[in-house]
C-alpha cells in the first residue's frame, strides 16, 4: 500500500459539515499500517460514523482495505487581545440576542447539552442578570458549595457544570434592581470564582440586548466564539444585527446565527407554518457575511420541557428536535476549530448611489 497516496486521497475528501476538503481544513490524518486515523478538532459523536463510512467509500479505489477510525480532541482557541483564557475552560462560547424573549436561554442550555451529547465536557454560565432562567430549565436550585468561602463548585445538572446568580440569590426578584457596573462585576466574579473542571466548552447565556452590560462583558470575558439567536421577524433581525456588530467590534468571531421559532408546528396535526415569515435568518446571515447554523421550530414540547427542568436535548436526546440542536452544536464547534471555509460567506455591502 502506498501510504502517501492514501493520505493524499483522504485529504482530498470533501466533508459536507466542514464545507471543504479535510486537507484544506487542516484535519489531522495519520496512517498506521492499514488504519487511517482521522482526528477532528470538535466533538462529533453524531458525525464520526457517517464520516468514517464516506471516507472508506472515497478511498476504495486507492486502497480497498483501509480501516478508518475517527476521533477528536478539542483545542483552546484564541480569545480577544489582552485577555487571558479562563482556567479550567478551553473555549467560552457566548450566546446572545438583540432582544429578550427570542429563546436565547433555551438555545443556550440545549446547545450546552448538545455539545455534551456530541462527546464534549460542557458547562453553562447563566449571565442573564435580569432573569436568570437556567435554574428552572436545569430543574435545580441547589446552592453551590464552596471549599474556601471564596471559590464555588459548579452545580451539576444533566451532565453539565452550571453556575447562575439564581443559585446564589435568596429571592427571584432581587436581580431586577441591579445597575450596570454591579451586574458586570457580579458576573465576572461568578465566572472567575467558579472552579470549572476541565471544560471543553463553557456556554454563556448573556443578558439580552446590546447595551453597556453586554458590551463590557464582551470586552472582559475571554470568549472564543459567539452565536446570535434571533426569531425571523424583521424587528428581531435588526436587533440581532446590532449584536453581531458588537462582537465584531471587540474582536470576537461570530460563528453564526440560530433562527428560533422559525416555523410553528401544530401540536394536534403536525402542520408546520412560517408564522413569523420565512427566510429572515438566512437573509441576515448572508448580509452580515456569516452562517445560518440552524433553525428551530416553535414547538410546545420545547417550552414544556424547558419549563419542566428537562430541556429537549436531555428529555428526548434522539428526537428530531434534539437532532437539530446537535447539528447546530456540531457546526458551531466545527467553525470554532477550523474557521469558515474560504470565501463561503462574503459580506454583501449595500451601497446607496
Ligand atoms: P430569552 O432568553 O431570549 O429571553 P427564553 O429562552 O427564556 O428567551 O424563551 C422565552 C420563552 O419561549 C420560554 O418560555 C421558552 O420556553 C419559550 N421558547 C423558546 N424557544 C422555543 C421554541 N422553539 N418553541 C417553543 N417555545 C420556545
Amino acid at each position: 500500500m502506498d501510504s502517501q497516496k492514501i493520505l493524499e486521497a483522504a485529504a482530498d475528501y470533501f466533508d459536507p459539515l466542514l464545507g471543504r476538503k479535510l486537507g484544506e481544513a487542516g484535519v489531522e490524518l495519520r496512517l498506521a499500517g492499514s488504519k487511517l486515523q482521522v482526528r477532528l478538532g470538535f466533538p462529533a459523536s453524531g458525525h464520526r460514523q457517517a464520516l468514517a463510512a464516506a471516507l472508506r467509500e472515497h478511498l476504495r479505489t486507492t486502497a480497498a482495505d483501509v480501516d478508518v477510525v475517527v476521533d477528536w480532541a478539542v483545542a483552546p482557541q484564541a480569545v480577544q487581545k489582552g485577555l487571558q483564557p479562563l482556567p479550567g475552560v478551553k473555549n467560552i462560547l457566548a450566546v446572545a440576542s438583540g432582544k429578550g424573549g427570542v429563546g436565547k436561554s433555551t438555545v443556550a442550555v440545549n446547545l450546552a447539552l448538545a455539545l455534551a451529547a456530541e462527546g464534549a465536557r460542557a458547562g453553562i454560565l447563566d449571565a442573564d442578570v435580569y432573569g436568570p432562567s437556567q435554574p428552572i430549565m436545569l430543574g435545580t436550585r441547589q446552592r453551590p458549595s464552596s471549599p474556601d468561602r471564596k471559590h464555588l463548585h459548579p452545580v451539576r445538572a444533566h451532565g453539565l457544570q452550571a453556575m447562575s446568580l439564581g443559585f446564589l440569590i435568596e429571592s427571584e426578584a432581587q436581580p431586577a434592581v441591579w445597575r450596570g457596573p454591579m451586574a458586570t462585576q457580579a458576573l465576572t466574579q461568578m465566572l472567575n470564582d467558579t472552579l470549572w473542571e476541565d471544560l471543553d466548552y463553557l456556554v454563556i447565556d448573556l443578558p439580552p440586548g446590546t447595551g453597556d452590560i453586554q458590551l463590557s462583558l464582551a470586552q472582559r470575558v475571554p470568549v472564543a466564539g459567539s452565536l446570535i439567536v434571533t426569531t425571523p421577524q424583521d424587528i428581531a433581525l435588526l436587533d440581532a444585527r446590532k449584536g453581531l456588530e458588537m462582537f465584531r467590534k471587540v474582536g470576537i468571531p461570530v460563528l453564526g446565527i440560530v433562527e428560533n421559532m422559525s416555523t410553528h408546528v401544530c401540536s394536534r396535526c403536525g402542520h408546520e407554518e412560517a408564522i413569523f415569515g420565512a427566510g429572515g435568518g438566512e437573509k441576515l446571515a448572508r448580509e452580515a457575511g456569516t452562517e445560518l447554523l440552524g433553525q428551530i421550530p416553535l414547538d410546545i414540547r420545547i417550552r414544556e420541557q424547558a419549563d419542566g427542568g428537562h430541556p429537549t436535548v436531555s428529555a428526548e436526546p434522539d428526537s428530531p428536535l434534539a437532532r437539530r440542536y446537535r447539528e447546530i452544536a456540531r457546526k458551531a464547534a466545527a467553525r470554532l476549530a477550523y474557521g469558515e471555509p474560504a470565501g463561503a460567506f462574503p459580506t454583501i455591502e449595500i451601497v446607496d448611489d
